[in-house]
């Protein structure tokens, strides 16, 4: 029997394979002279030269083309080349399928500069192509630590609902679902599948509250769909989120777990997936002229995050406008949301580090964040990053049960459909708290891609939903 390697194992154990005889299966992606393919099956940004041997038939050369998938049994010897430690010299090849070079002209695949849309519009090839298939390795080691970090942290994975009726959590616009014939008006929706209205999930904070109110720690990762008509290159309408909750935790903690977690992720990143983000490193750095990936990367482990007030913040914009450092487009006073331009000011101008904001004004968040006692802030935080601005948005819980529904009540939340979240707070409720991260956000900063459409196999965004 001859063994089959991938080719990210055969680079890595070429050393002590040499002169033996071995199966390799991949996408030739290029051919040069009739004589050396070069070869990726996907495992690994390297590819495995090969060395046909001379009498190969004319017909089997014709064939051999870039794109067609191979089947070889070589020799592995050591390459004279410098580029590679060991390369393949071939016994006996396969063509599973030869591809038409025309074909492949018209693609993606044709070796030369792509532009990112266009590797959009052919999706179900870019996992072909180097810069893409970095992204997706990368994205599976991220989606992999944040599991080991969790569960060796003493958290257990949740489950939450995709299929929810709840529309009342106050984030943005949700995506209904029916069985029901919309042309038959008016639509009674006590007929529909559930008996009721029902959308998919925003987010699984609330049920994770419950279950950390029994559990101690638990941990949301699952889809979560916003039908936010927001065009930007930050924003999914299907996307991904992790939600840690932790009972017997206040904001501080849940801090320093936000930034022990995110620093964890991009060190684990670091030491595990060097090659594709030295790739990648290299470029995007040809593609335009921002801060190395790598140096960037690093920087975030090195210092500790800044964390501030939403009113000192607010104190800060006032002093720096008034000395005329900056202008914003939109001015903006106390009991205004951040937006971007601000946020960008506060994290790459003035602080050039990580800022966590706290004690946010009350009217401008949602209803179960825990409200301080000048009675205007709730313990809410928001953890904004370079590049992309806020990648994690988390609060202390409102714990107490009539402070809760008078909250409800102020914000007209349906208390009846939420009966079960109120309850909660009256069977052994206690301080806690939690963040939801956004899944995508993350692998875009780590991998430095400047589109979040660009870090995900098939982004569904507005009028977009093919593949
Ligand atoms: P933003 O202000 O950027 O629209 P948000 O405040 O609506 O975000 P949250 O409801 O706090 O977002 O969601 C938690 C996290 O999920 C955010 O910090 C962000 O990382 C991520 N996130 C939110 N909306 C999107 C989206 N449309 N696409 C991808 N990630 C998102
Ligand atoms: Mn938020």
């Amino acid at each position: 029997m001859i063994r089959k390697y991938s080719i990210k194992e055969l680079l890595n154990k070429g050393k002590f394979l040499i002169d033996q005889k071995v199966l390799v299966e991949g996408w030739i992606r290029s051919f040069r002279y009739s004589i050396f393919i070069i070869l990726n099956d996907g495992s690994t940004i390297n590819n495995l030269q090969i060395i046909l041997s001379k009498k190969l038939d004319k017909k089997i050369i014709k064939k051999i083309t870039i794109g067609s998938s191979i089947r070889v049994i070589g020799i592995v010897k050591k390459s004279i080349g410098k580029k590679q430690y060991i390369e393949l010299k071939s016994l006996d090849i396969i063509i599973y399928e030869s591809v038409d070079p025309e074909i492949i002209q018209k693609s993606i695949l044709q070796p030369k500069k792509h532009s990112f849309e266009k590797l959009r519009e052919q999706a179900h090839l870019r996992f072909k192509t180097n810069i893409f298939s970095c992204v997706m390795r990368i994205r599976h080691h991220i989606a992999f630590c944040i599991h080991k970090y969790f569960h060796e942290h003493g958290f257990f994975y949740l489950h939450t609902p995709i299929i929810t009726t709840s529309n009342c959590e106050g984030v943005g616009r949700m995506f209904q679902i029916t069985t029901m014939n919309l042309k038959n008006q008016p639509i009674d929706y006590t007929k529909d599948f559930f008996k009721c209205k029902t959308y998919l999930s925003v987010s699984g904070q609330l049920e994770a509250e419950t279950a950390s109110l029994g559990l101690g720690k638990v941990y949301t990762f699952g889809p979560v769909f916003r039908a936010e008509n927001s065009n930007t290159s930050r924003h999914l309408s299907e996307f991904w989120m992790i939600e840690p909750e932790i009972a017997f935790y206040h904001l501080d903690e849940n801090i320093n777990l936000a930034e022990n977690f995110i620093k964890f992720v991009i060190k684990y990143i670091l030491e595990n997936s060097m090659e594709d983000l030295t790739f990648l490193d290299q470029r995007l750095e040809k593609c335009s002229k921002k801060n190395r990936l790598l140096e960037k990367l690093e920087l975030i482990l090195k210092f500790p995050f800044k964390r501030i007030s939403y009113t000192e913040v607010i104190k800060i914009f006032d002093q720096e406008e008034k000395k005329k450092n900056i202008k914003f487009l939109h001015p903006i006073v106390w009991g205004m949301d951040l937006q971007s331009e601000h946020e960008q000011y506060l994290v790459d101008k003035y602080f050039k580090t990580p800022v966590v904001i706290f004690d946010y004004p009350c009217n401008i968040k949602a209803f179960y964040m825990r409200m301080n006692n000048d009675g205007k802030t709730v313990r809410a935080m928001d953890i904004l990053f370079p590049e992309i601005g806020e990648i994690i948005g988390g609060s202390q819980r409102e714990e107490r049960y009539d402070i809760l529904l008078q909250r409800m009540k102020d914000t007209n939340t349906d208390k009846k459909k939420l009966w079960w979240y109120l309850d909660t707070r009256r069977f052994g409720s206690v301080p806690h708290s939690g963040f939801g991260l956004g899944f995508d956000r993350i692998v875009q900063f780590i991998t430095g891609m400047n589109n979040i459409r660009d870090v995900i196999p098939f982004p569904r965004t507005p009028n977009n939903a093919e593949f």
